[in-house]
């Protein structure tokens, strides 16, 4: 299988789920997640109309991406991977929206970056649904606290929730109560799906999911 007909299969996967949870066609997005792969991989996927990549650390991503970015001005970069605070001011210059932010020393610089660069990306917080000890993220029962700061003491525009499930589970339970913690907080999207699940995020809700491997082929 070709990286294209990947891509048209994925896509065809995503719009039949859209359909069987009864959601709009188009309700879901697909981000490419590119890590490990050039641009020569990335520019193909561009040709077939694909506008929304993520990658996973701002350093590969700024190799990467500021060229593509220039030959192709639509397309949009998600930041999937955790965020230290001294890459705040790259990361706020380069994503358009970043899935990871996960504590208040993350919030404070972005907060921070957005003011000074007049530039927002949008912003998603990462729960550690599975409350994995090795796995970033806020914890469940921390996370209304941490929406309220964001928005309270940090002035944030968050607008969603990601989860990363852990790899041996079910990830059913973890998308269900990601879609109940962003609910109550009044956020609308939801990152979380990805090659082996994304079919189970888009029922439970998923407004992107990241799919990395089923499109590019193994890291
Ligand atoms: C790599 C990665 C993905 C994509 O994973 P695949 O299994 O290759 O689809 C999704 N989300 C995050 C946070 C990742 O780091």
């Amino acid at each position: 299988m070709t990286t294209l007909s990947n891509l048209a299969e994925i896509r065809a996967r995503i719009a039949a789920a859209e359909k069987s949870a009864g959601r709009p066609a188009g309700s879901v997005k697909l981000v490419a997640v590119t890590k490990t792969f050039g641009p020569e991989a990335v520019e193909p996927v561009i040709g077939a109309g694909q506008r929304i990549f993520g990658e996973n650390r701002v350093q590969e991503a700024e190799g990467k991406y500021p060229a593509l970015k220039e030959k192709h001005p639509g397309i949009e970069l998600h930041l999937i991977g955790s965020l230290q605070s001294n890459k705040a001011e790259e990361a706020v210059a380069l994503f358009d929206a970043i899935h990871s932010v996960d504590r208040p020393k993350i919030a404070g610089a972005l907060a921070k970056e957005i003011q000074k660069q007049g530039r927002a990306p949008r912003l998603l917080i990462q729960v550690n649904t599975g409350a994995e000890p090795q796995k970033a993220g806020v914890l469940p029962e921390a996370t209304d606290a941490f929406v309220a700061a964001c928005r309270s003491e940090y002035g944030l525009n968050v607008t969603g929730l990601m989860c990363i499930p852990p790899a041996e589970e079910n990830p059913a339970p973890h998308f269900a109560l990601l879609e109940k913690i962003a609910r109550r907080n009044g956020l609308t999207e939801l990152s979380m799906g990805m090659s082996s699940d994304f079919e189970s995020a888009i029922s439970f809700g998923a407004t992107y999911v990241r799919v990395g491997s089923a499109i590019f082929g193994v890291r």
